[in-house]
């Protein structure tokens, strides 16, 4: 299936111009959970963490082999941000791109300042109906910005786009998935940020139009805003209880 990443990935094709697809289909607004006071999950209704994990965000884990290709070092983190991508491939999908990654498939150059371990890596992949795990959440990745805080400090999360996928349930997806993981490492709404939001230095233009079906004219705008207060009824809706460390 190595074509199927030809165009691959958002995380390091260069121009990474949206092919004029305008968002469709997006679920209505929020309603029905009103964020409770200061921001802290609500205690009296709604769903523990674990439920949310294993009921409606369905995590099926296809971690890349310890000490293997992208995982062939350690590289501990305690994340501080959430990195939301898409693949712009439109023919692999979340397990074809768990398959290209533990058999070492995604490459990049090596370099100083740029990629440091050869290959690409990050956490989950969300289709309509799951989310692919790819790395522990307390590893690094190397799906942002080189050496920057984006792969040293966030959870990086692909969205896939291969034909047949539904998009609005894949984005709805991601809102829950985001929602799980602010409630377990304690990051805040306003970390939860476009690929955009890196600088790739050396790279033109270094901010990334990704992912471009949430971004206005390549930059956070609407849609984006859109997308996060999705994240937001969706952690509104966590009360306390049980959380797996994934
Ligand atoms: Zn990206």
């Amino acid at each position: 299936m190595l074509s199927a990443f030809a165009p691959l990935l958002c995380a390091f094709v260069a121009a990474c111009t949206a092919p004029g697809s305008a968002p469709q289909g997006f679920p209505p607004p929020p309603q029905g959970y009103p964020s409770p006071p200061g921001g802290s999950p609500v205690t009296t209704r709604g769903i523990t963490p674990e439920q949310l994990l294993r009921s409606e965000i369905r995590v099926i884990s296809r971690l890349i082999p310890k000490g293997t290709y992208g995982r062939r070092l350690h590289r501990p983190m305690s994340p501080r941000y959430i990195t939301i991508h898409s693949t712009q491939n439109y023919s692999g999908d979340a397990f074809d791109h768990a398959r290209a990654l533990s058999n070492g498939k995604l490459r990049a150059r090596k370099r100083p300042g740029g990629n440091r371990i050869g290959f690409l890596t990050w956490h989950f992949t969300v289709q309509d109906n799951c989310a692919v795990q790819h790395l522990p959440t307390r590893e690094q990745g190397e799906h942002a910005d080189f050496d920057g805080p984006g792969n040293n400090y966030s959870v990086g999360i692909e969205m896939c786009e291969h034909r047949g996928n539904d998009r609005s349930a894949t984005i709805e997806r991601t809102a829950k998935l985001t929602a799980f993981l602010m409630y377990e490492h304690g990051i805040p709404l306003r970390n939860v940020v476009p690929h955009y939001h890196w600088p790739r230095r050396g790279a033109s233009p270094p901010n990334k139009n990704c992912p471009h079906f949430l971004l206005d004219n390549g930059r956070p705008g609407r849609k984006w805003a859109w997308f996060l207060s999705r994240v937001r009824a969706h952690y509104s809706r966590i009360k306390a209880g049980p959380c797996p460390r994934i």
